[in-house]
């Protein structure tokens, strides 16, 4: 992935890249002619999906083996791979088990297999930043808005 600076005709290199807490990611790139930077941010679930396909975001910056180990999780197949529960986001978050709707669950058997661990991973970090102790189709619209998912 490239960006040019169409002022200079010009492949602006990469500049700088930020990971805040929240999952975002921010990638600065710069014109080497005329100092043009331009951001590329990325919402949460286009973080991960970036991520889990082993993208080099800005060449080789990124370090390979966390993403290896994504992508082999998700090679497998495994609808669990991301439900490790070990580490909350956030210190004041519930730290109970986040319990999930019988429609919540028929909803999330419609995402996609390779990707609905991470999916139902992202709402459960969010259920659980916010002290929600169970997810309904309500609270997966709320999460989406909330988390710039729209359709998704
Ligand atoms: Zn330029």
């Amino acid at each position: 992935m490239k960006f040019l600076c169409l002022a200079c005709d010009q492949a602006m290199e990469f500049a700088e890249r930020q990971l805040p807490g929240d999952g975002t990611l921010a990638a600065v790139f710069g014109c080497p002619t005329c100092g043009r930077e331009i951001a590329m941010l990325a919402n949460p679930m286009e973080t991960q999906l970036v991520s889990s396909l082993g993208i080099k975001v800005g060449g080789r910056e990124v370090p390979e083996q966390p993403l290896e180990l994504v992508r082999s999780s998700l090679a497998e197949g495994r609808p669990d791979a991301f439900l490790d529960d070990s580490a909350p986001a956030n210190p004041s978050a519930v730290q109970g088990p986040v319990t999930w709707s019988d429609d919540a669950v028929q909803r999330l058997s419609h995402v996609p297999t390779f990707v609905r661990g991470m999916v139902k991973r992202i709402y459960t970090d969010y259920a659980r930043e916010r002290g929600i102790e169970r997810i309904t189709p309500e609270i997966m619209d709320t999460a989406r808005t909330d988390l710039g998912l729209e359709g998704m």
